[in-house]
């Protein structure tokens, strides 16, 4: 299949009723070419929204390029209405070398909406803001959790506007944490563009987890069929979602060999033993207690804590949402 080479993603320029591969040259490398980001862009015969897809805007987070994958072998474009935009890898240099971060060691998803005339990672946000995600109706952020850690299949999502929230709870992951967007994440920029957005948190980094993709999947596809995109179809109902309404990550205070207790999605009580830690010699040094009770959304997998090692992002669950009182929300930042 050929690929279509663009600087700007042109969806009315594009066929439609089938499957087209874009690159779309956002900035340039060193060498004086193109860095292009790979777009499957999907047009539906019938006109209706832009729902688009990113995933890997930390580059080894790969839980959602399957996701992609099978969404594109599985839509009938004759069916589909409006249009479906597909991007990933977005950080294609950290994708290159298997990392979190850009090219110029910055975290893209702290550096939205971007600046024109930034540094390296601000340009590119900018541009990516400018030449895809601006055409987005509806933004699915695929991630997971960064290295040395694992995540559950949740979703951040600002519960407080109905269509997000409606997005977030299609999306079928086992936790929803309910944050506002006030961060300079590629789901706020987009949020700022009155776009509703959601982050989906698939599991664990540098690796393909079939028990989260899965899922992921089912969801985007009842989302499509939500805002009539594609036909509505039944799908069992997966396990209701846990709601939280803030969230925290705990540190250690000393520094040892840390093993963490609870599995993701275990909930524990205050006083709970979370956590312990030992010093070369095998003594324990520290033990470390749940200071609320709530759901464990990630943890710690990497034994080598330093003194303010992560162990466990907390949430703390509710049965309502939205909204928690402003004092409430403790801003953590994204995976
Ligand atoms: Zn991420």
């Amino acid at each position: 299949m050929s690929v279509r080479k663009v600087e700007a993603l042109d969806i009315e320029d594009l066929p439609s009723g089938k499957p087209v591969r874009v690159l779309l040259q956002i900035v340039h490398d060193p060498m004086g070419m193109p860095l292009e980001v790979p777009v499957i862009v999907i047009k539906g015969t019938k006109p209706g929204p832009v729902f688009g897809v990113t995933a890997a805007v930390h580059g080894n987070e790969l839980n959602g390029l399957p996701v992609i994958h099978r969404l594109v072998d599985r839509i009938d474009a004759q069916k589909l209405r409006g249009t479906l935009v597909m991007a990933a890898p977005v950080n294609v240099p950290g994708y290159h070398r298997n990392v979190r971060r850009f090219v110029d060691q910055r975290d893209l998803n702290t550096m939205f909406p971007g600046r024109a005339d930034g540094h390296a990672s601000h340009v590119f946000a900018h541009r990516l803001m400018d030449r895809l995600v601006r055409h987005f109706d509806f933004l699915v952020d695929l991630h997971t959790a960064s290295f040395g850690r694992e995540n559950s299949l949740y979703v951040r999502a600002d519960m407080r506007q109905p269509m997000t929230a409606k997005l977030a709870r299609l999306a079928r992951p086992q936790i929803i944490l309910h944050n506002p967007p006030s961060d300079r994440t590629l789901r706020g920029a987009a949020a700022e563009l009155e776009i509703p957005a959601i982050t989906v948190e698939i599991g664990d980094p540098q690796v393909l987890q079939p028990r989260y993709i899965k899922p992921t999947l089912t969801g985007i596809r009842s989302m499509l069929a939500e805002v009539e995109m594609l036909p509505k179809r039944a799908v069992a109902p997966g396990a209701p979602p846990i709601l939280c309404k803030t969230s925290r990550w705990f540190y250690t205070d000393h520094g040892g060999l840390l093993s963490v207790m609870p599995q993701v999605t275990d909930t524990v009580a205050e006083g709970d033993l979370i956590a312990r830690q030992r010093d070369v010699w095998g003594d324990v040094v520290r033990e470390y207690h749940a200071p609320f009770s709530g759901v464990i959304i990630g943890r710690s997998t990497n034994p080598v804590g330093q003194t303010g090692a992560r162990i466990v992002h907390l949430g703390r669950v509710t049965d309502v949402l939205p909204p928690p009182k402003a004092e409430d929300v403790v801003e953590t930042a994204e995976d």
